[in-house]
């Protein structure tokens, strides 16, 4: 079934009086590839199970355009699901587990074989249709998962971290594949990861979650440029995070640093700072830091320095400083974010 668009309206589950999830609000638009981010525990898969149906929900409801869902059973919602195990069954051939779904819905055998045979060559096991599960590889099976979810064309594809069982290269390709299909069959998915990068690369808009809690909403470039809280930006790649003082309007001081900002915090407010290495530079006149460790990275290395506090920070650089050398350090008052601690 269509829609134009799916509400998520206060959601909140708990389990023994504890919240797992707190009212997470949220429109997703069809077409859209959303995220939902967040650290192990954090109620991510809560919250993708409470749209499956697979869990009621304690408070609040789901909508599909005026139609109200979280009142129906899973199979009445018309979703697809792909999990981390692939769950897949062993006795079946790779066809007959991406067929099993048609024939439970009575689907007329002429249309099993094509909407099959279709699914097979979008996820390119064309010459391993006839094998069982046990004979692929696990990025072999997770196709076969993501293809049985897709050919029942179901309005809305849940993932939850489908890609964490597989090998670093494997993730890669998938990730490029599950993008690839979202796109061509105009699939409309929501996707759980713990995984920043997986999730950025991906997602229309990533919804990130702290203790089952929304922490902000937004695009990846919202996220990457403007992080709502400290939190955010410390998944977002902000890798110093820095307990100062505003010290004047538009300078914080702590940690042995010394910083330039816009924030318009008053003087006196103890300020969590971050700053993503990137944008803490090597330059003359700066504050004087320690490098103590220098990783590789291509064109630039990445440097892990201490400042004259002994407080560790990490900065990237096209020098090449040895450890053991004083270098000065600066930051562009833009890039320099200051919450409230
Ligand atoms: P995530 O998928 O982000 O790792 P979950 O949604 O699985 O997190 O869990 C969120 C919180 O809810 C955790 O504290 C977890 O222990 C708790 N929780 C999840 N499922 C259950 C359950 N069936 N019974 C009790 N507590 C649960
Ligand atoms: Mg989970």
């Amino acid at each position: 079934m269509s829609f134009t668009s799916l509400s998520l309206k206060g959601v909140t589950r708990r389990f023994g009086g504890k919240d797992a999830l707190t009212d997470l609000s949220l429109t997703i638009d069809h077409g859209e590839f959303i995220a939902l981010l967040g650290p192990s525990g954090c109620g991510k898969s809560t919250a993708l199970n409470c749209l499956a149906g697979l869990l009621p929900l304690s408070g609040g409801s789901i909508w599909q355009d005026d139609r109200r869902l979280d009142t129906l059973p899973p199979e009445r919602r018309g979703f697809g699901m792909v999990f981390q195990s692939y769950a897949l069954f062993p006795h079946l051939t790779v066809r007959n587990n991406i067929a099993f779904g048609l024939r439970m819905r009575r689907v007329p055998r002429a249309e099993v074989r094509r909407r099959t045979d279709e699914a097979i060559r979008l996820v390119r096991l064309e010459e391993h249709a006839g094998k069982l599960p046990g004979q692929l590889s696990g990025g072999q099976q997770q196709r076969v998962a993501i293809a049985r979810a897709v050919v029942l064309e179901p309005s809305l594809v849940l993932m939850d971290e489908p890609l964490s069982n597989l090998d670093a290269k494997l993730r890669l390709e998938m990730r490029t594949e599950i993008r690839r299909l979202h796109q061509s069959l105009g699939l409309t998915t929501v996707y759980v990861t713990h995984d920043q990068e997986e999730a950025l690369s991906l997602a229309d808009r990533l919804v990130v979650l702290r203790a089952g809690r929304v922490e902000q909403i937004g695009t990846p470039a919202e996220l990457h440029d403007t992080p709502a809280t400290a939190h955010v930006a410390d998944f977002m790649g902000y890798r110093n995070l820095l307990p100062m003082k505003v010290s004047a309007p538009g300078t914080v001081e702590g940690s042995g640093l010394s910083l330039p900002t816009k924030s318009t915090l008053p003087a006196g407010s103890d300020v969590m700072v971050a700053v993503r290495p990137e944008d803490l530079v090597v330059a003359p006149g700066g504050v004087p830091v320690t490098v103590e460790v220098v990783e590789y990275q291509g064109r630039e290395v990445a440097v892990e320095a201490r400042t004259l506090a002994g407080v560790p920070v990490h900065l990237r650089t096209a020098d090449r400083p040895a450890p053991g050398d004083q270098v000065t350090v600066a930051a562009d008052p833009d890039r320099v974010l200051v919450f409230p601690a």
